[in-house]
């Protein structure tokens, strides 16, 4: 008999509709997936290379269960010059991506029965991390009209006694929401009087097109104390299969993420954790993430354009990240939901998507726009031919 905590759990559906696309597209079906959370771009090649030398110098053994001390040191130094916030190497830790971290950060600070406030829509992986834990995910319903920000009000309604953490991500995975710093700060104020960790996901941070991205710890010493800062190299350097990601927090609670990572997954890959360091060092790193980020910002144009023309479809200019997210419910209330439309629109339009409702979201589609320009058009026409197909 399995666990009753694992009765409930769903494999990624983020995962398993890229592994699906992938599969038809292996069988020579020319499927346009819209549904993969990974940049289309290679891995650069500087970054490759210091892993390949790593390997040849021998970096094939076990290493420090925090991650090897010079890319933790790196790391300290990028949260400074770029995010404004200062934390020791010893504050920090890398472990097997950045989804790994957040399951060690949760595993650390839950008991039995306590909440997590999870705004929605949500990535998937958040509540279903939470249950099996035996927390008790509470989601924050965002809106549409208000382009999917979290406000201080929202949250003040769902804390309870049993509140003990909060998760923010922006960017937004699915909506590509950012939030601006005056609501942030309202946010973690709230967090601090009331005691509540914060968990912030800042993955996307470098994919900001509109508005300007804030790290949350950087706002006050107190904001920092409660603080998880949680980042990966999956998406900042199109690193998504290397398995690399971050926390920084304060020195007591970094101590027993370390410890649950050595009981666990021992330490992140030893010889990529060169690549990394590699990634953060060369100059040419960021001249990488330029590049892809004004690619991503063109795509996101057009992306929005062509979705916005679509009879009865709504949907919010995102900010960040690479998803669009748009209100097809017009159209998934005549297919029964929004399951069976990714059905329809992949089996018929040949275009696969995430359905809404794996968000938290009935009767939305995520978007991502991860594929050549060209791509994304014949993507999204393809999307408004079946749909108008439909009615
Ligand atoms: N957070 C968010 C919001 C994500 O979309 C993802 C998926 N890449 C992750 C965390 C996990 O990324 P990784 O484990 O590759 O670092
Ligand atoms: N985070 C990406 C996504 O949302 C990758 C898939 C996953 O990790 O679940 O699609």
């Amino acid at each position: 008999m399995l666990s009753g905590r694992v009765s409930r759990l769903k494999p990624s559906a983020t995962l398993t509709i890229t592994a699906r696309a992938k599969e038809l597209r292996s069988k020579g079906v020319d499927v346009i997936g819209f549904g993969a959370g990974e940049p289309d771009f290679d891995t650069p090649d500087f970054v490759k290379e210091a892993c390949i030398k790593a390997l040849r110098d021998g970096k094939t053994k076990y290493a420090p269960s925090a991650g090897i001390p010079e890319l933790r040191e790196a790391i300290a130094e990028k949260l400074l010059k770029e995010n404004g916030v200062e934390y020791r190497p010893s504050e920090i830790v890398v472990s097997s991506g950045s989804k790994m971290i957040l399951f060690l950060i949760l595993t650390a600070i839950l008991n039995e029965g306590e909440e997590v406030l999870i705004p929605s829509p949500y990535w998937v992986t958040y509540p279903e991390q939470v249950n099996v834990l035996g927390g008790v995910p509470v989601e924050v319903p965002l809106k549409e009209e208000e382009g999917f920000v979290l406000t201080a009000d929202r949250i003040r309604d769902r804390i309870t006694d049993r509140t003990k953490a909060l998760i923010l991500n922006s960017p937004n995975n699915p909506t590509g929401a950012v939030y601006p710093e005056e609501e942030l700060r309202k946010i973690a104020e709230i967090c601090v009087e009331n005691g509540i960790f914060i968990i912030s996901d800042e993955c996307y941070e470098k994919m900001v097109y509109e508005g300007s991205f804030v790290s949350v710890a950087s706002l006050s010493e107190e904001v920092k104390d409660i603080t998880f800062t949680v980042n990966s190299f999956s998406k900042t350097f199109s690193m998504t299969g290397w398995r690399l990601g971050y926390v920084a927090c304060p020195e007591k609670y970094a101590k027993v993420i370390a410890s649950l990572n050595s009981q666990t997954v021992s330490n992140a890959t030893t010889f990529a954790q060169y690549g990394a360091l590699e990634a953060l060092k060369n100059p040419e790193g960021e001249k990488f993430v330029r590049r892809m980020v004004s690619e991503f910002r063109k795509r996101r144009d057009k992306a929005f354009e062509l979705l916005s023309s679509i009879p009865n479809v709504s949907v919010v200019k995102p900010e960040g990240a690479f998803y669009i997210f748009p209100n097809f419910s017009f159209y998934s209330k005549e297919t029964g939901g929004d399951i069976r439309l990714a059905e329809i629109l992949l089996e018929e339009g040949k275009v696969a998507c995430v359905p809404g409702s794996a968000f938290g979201a009935e009767g939305y589609m995520r978007i991502s726009y991860a594929l050549s320009i060209d791509r994304v058009e014949e993507g999204i026409n393809r999307i408004r031919t079946t749909l108008e197909r439909l009615s």
